[in-house]
C-alpha cells in the first residue's frame, strides 16, 4: 500500500502482541503502548531535515547535526493521548495541539468542542496520533482542520489500522504518510478491528 509504513522492527512485533492479549493488566498495556509509540515515532520522523552546528567534543570541534524541523503532534482525543506519553520522551520539544471532536448520535457528524493549536509555520511537521485508525473519520476531520494551514507537512501514527481507515483517508489525502504496527484484517459491525486489541483508551486509562 502506497503511503503506509508498516514496522517491522522487533520491538513493535513484541508490544503488539502483548497489547493485543486481553491478559494483560493495565500496567503491562501502558508499558508497551509507551514502547510501541517510542518505535513507530522514531520510524515517522526518519526522514526530518537536520541543520549543522559546531559543537566540542572532549576532544576536538567538529560539525554536527541536529534536528530542525519542528514537529507537532495533534492526538485524537481521548485515545491518541495515549501516545503522547511515548513520543514526548523520545520528542520533548515537540508542541502539542488538541482539538476534540463529538459526534452527534443521529446524525453521525463530527463538530469540535475544543481547540488549541500551537502556532504552525512551513517548518511544522504535524503528526496526527490516533492508537487505533478504524474509519478514520476523526483522523479526516484532523487532516481537513490542519491542511489549511501553511506547513511543511502532515503525517499520521497509529498502532493498529485498519484497511477500511487508510482507505478513507487516502482518499482524500493520498499524500499523507501512514505509519502503524500492524495493518489488521477488517472492521466489525460495531466498527472496532480485527483481530485489534479493544477499545485502547479503556484499556491504557483503566477504565
Ligand atoms: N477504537 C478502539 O479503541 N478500538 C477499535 O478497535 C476501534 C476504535
Amino acid at each position: 500500500m502506497k503511503n503506509v509504513h508498516v514496522s517491522d522492527h522487533p520491538l513493535v512485533i513484541d508490544s503488539l502482541t502483548h497489547l493485543r492479549d486481553k491478559h494483560s493488566p493495565v500496567d503491562k498495556f501502558r508499558r508497551h503502548s509507551d514502547r510501541i509509540c517510542q518505535v513507530l515515532f522514531s520510524e515517522a520522523i526518519r526522514d526530518l531535515s537536520f541543520r549543522e552546528e559546531e559543537i566540542e567534543t572532549p576532544l576536538e570541534r567538529m560539525t554536527g547535526k541536529k534536528l530542525s524541523d519542528e514537529v507537532v503532534i495533534v492526538p485524537v482525543l481521548r485515545s491518541g493521548v495515549c501516545m503522547l506519553f511515548g513520543a514526548l520522551q523520545l520528542l520533548p520539544k515537540s508542541k502539542v495541539g488538541f482539538v476534540g471532536l463529538q459526534r452527534d448520535e443521529e446524525t453521525a457528524v463530527a463538530s469540535e468542542y475544543y481547540w488549541k493549536l500551537p502556532p504552525l509555520t512551513t517548518e511544522s511537521v504535524v503528526i496526527i496520533t490516533d492508537p487505533m485508525l478504524a474509519t478514520g473519520g476523526s483522523i479526516l476531520h484532523l487532516l481537513k482542520v490542519v491542511s489549511k494551514e501553511k506547513i511543511k507537512e502532515l503525517r499520521v501514527v497509529c498502532v493498529i489500522a485498519a484497511p477500511e481507515g487508510i482507505e478513507a483517508i487516502h482518499k482524500e489525502f493520498p499524500d499523507v504518510h501512514i505509519y502503524t504496527g500492524s495493518v489488521d484484517s477488517h472492521l466489525n459491525s460495531k466498527k472496532y478491528i480485527v483481530p485489534g486489541l479493544g477499545d485502547y483508551g479503556d484499556r491504557y486509562f483503566g477504565t
